[in-house]
């Protein structure tokens, strides 16, 4: 594989290149999830897939988590930012999950021999550290500053340690030149092919990290069984072509982490906007440049070259929506899954193909149960993402998928609870095209 060759080359150089930070600290979960301890688990004739045996990540729980914040969290009576407040509580007390909802976590805390149930931010909810993702990864380490340089490093280290089920590639270059690595996990023949693209927008980072813990996740737990089944994650790896784009934006990363803006922005725009920039290393939204309805795209649009929300001169002129866009051409995918952080929310749908639109709610409605996002499946409502041109013009089931709640960079501290709700999403994507496919 002369490609792969390249890319280990240039892999290596710039592991030589890059200064890396230590890790800080980092929790995680170590939860029931959909996936249960091979030998604790009898196997079961696989017969059809059902939204109950997805969801004991959820219902299994009752765990309970610390509140971590800098003084308190309100209780509220419904999950809502404005709802009424039933009482206050303190940073470092601990509440018992029932079930998440959105951006809301309902809770149960007991206080003075009685037991209070409502609803607080998910963000200040931490699972404690004996039970976090830490265990349940080997090599990708979840720290504040993910960086370009660390996923290539992690990459390279998953590809040799998995080479019969990893192997990774380029689709293009940035802006900058840095390279648009592609990762292909499982089985590159197979006939169900999940595109999954993360980081299109800048300070969303935390997205790379997540894919990247995936990928870390399936690759070392092959032999997990899938909840009520006997189908193995390493049989689903057998089946499924997973081509995943960790960061699709990595110029626009490396503002945000480096808090530097490009030469042709230091003029007009305070420094301080670079810990905010969504867009390209040339003030482009790359999730506002793509051939779907590109003309109207107008909610809260900008005018010119900058930090977000400016669409571009003309439909995939930035060099990253077009390497997306034709590798999407190119390939005939099953599916795709777009990773964004803003509001715990799945949107399913775009225009008027009601049976892609159709088969896109099917599967955003078991992850939902299973993670307690809401589901949003309008057909109208902003365009020229990359959801809406691989809905509208490749006729190709697609999600957009809001991990977090709202404030962005996310702070490693929501990993925790992202990691929880999401850990287990490429697998059941890949088992619902499998049960598609026996249909
Ligand atoms: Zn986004």
């Amino acid at each position: 594989m002369s490609c792969r060759k390249v890319i280990c080359g240039f892999l290596t150089l710039l592991l030589f290149l890059s200064l890396f930070k230590s890790p800080t600290a980092f929790a995680m979960p170590q939860k029931a999830g959909v996936f249960k301890d091979y030998k604790r688990v009898a196997a079961v004739k696989y017969d059809t897939l059902s939204a109950q045996n997805m969801i004991n990540n959820i219902s299994d729980t009752n765990t309970n988590w610390t509140v971590k914040c800098r003084t308190y969290v309100s209780l509220r009576v419904k999950p809502a930012f404005k709802a009424k407040t039933i009482l206050r509580i303190k940073s470092g007390e601990q509440v018992s999950l029932i079930s998440f909802k959105g951006r809301f976590a309902k809770v149960s805390y007991e206080k003075g021999g009685k037991i209070y149930t409502g609803y607080i931010l998910g963000i200040y909810m931490v699972l404690p550290d004996e039970r976090s993702y830490k265990a349940e990864l080997e090599t990708v380490k979840p720290v504040f500053l993910y960086s370009y340089e660390q996923m290539l490093s992690d990459l390279e280290t998953l590809s040799k340690k998995y080479p019969e089920r990893l192997s990774i590639c380029s689709v293009g270059r940035s802006e900058e030149g840095r390279e648009l690595v592609l990762a292909v996990m499982g089985n590159p023949k197979a006939e169900n092919k999940i595109l999954i693209h993360a980081a299109i927008h800048a300070r969303e980072y935390i997205t790379t990290t997540l894919v990247m813990a995936q990928m870390d996740y399936m690759l070392s737990h092959e032999n997990l069984l899938y909840s009520g089944t006997d189908i193995s994650i390493g049989r689903l790896l057998d089946c499924t072509c997973f081509c995943i784009l960790p960061m699709v934006n990595p110029d626009g990363v490396n503002i945000v982490q480096s808090r530097i803006l490009p030469q042709m922005f230091k003029d007009k725009y305070s420094q301080k906007i670079a810990s905010l920039w969504k867009a390209n290393a040339k003030g482009i939204d790359l999730n506002a440049n793509f051939d779907a309805d590109w003309e109207d795209y107008a909610f809260h649009a900008a005018n010119e070259r900058g930090p977000y929300r400016y669409k571009g001169e003309a439909p995939e002129c930035a060099a990253e929506s077009k390497a997306l866009a034709d590798y999407m051409r190119k390939n005939k995918f099953s599916l795709t899954l777009s990773y964004h952080t803003t509001g715990s929310v799945i949107y399913s749908a775009y225009g008027d193909n009601t049976k892609i639109n159709a088969k896109g709610r099917e599967l955003a409605e078991l992850i939902c149960q299973q993670s307690g996002f809401n589901l949003n499946t309008q057909t109208k409502g902003s365009t020229a993402g990359f959801k809406d041109w691989a809905i509208e013009k490749c006729s190709t089931p697609s999600l957009t998928i809001e991990f977090a709640t709202y404030k962005n960079p996310i702070d490693i501290q929501e990993f925790s609870n992202i990691w929880y709700r999401g850990r287990d999403i490429p697998i059941i994507s890949a088992m619902w095209l499998l049960q598609s496919n026996n249909k």
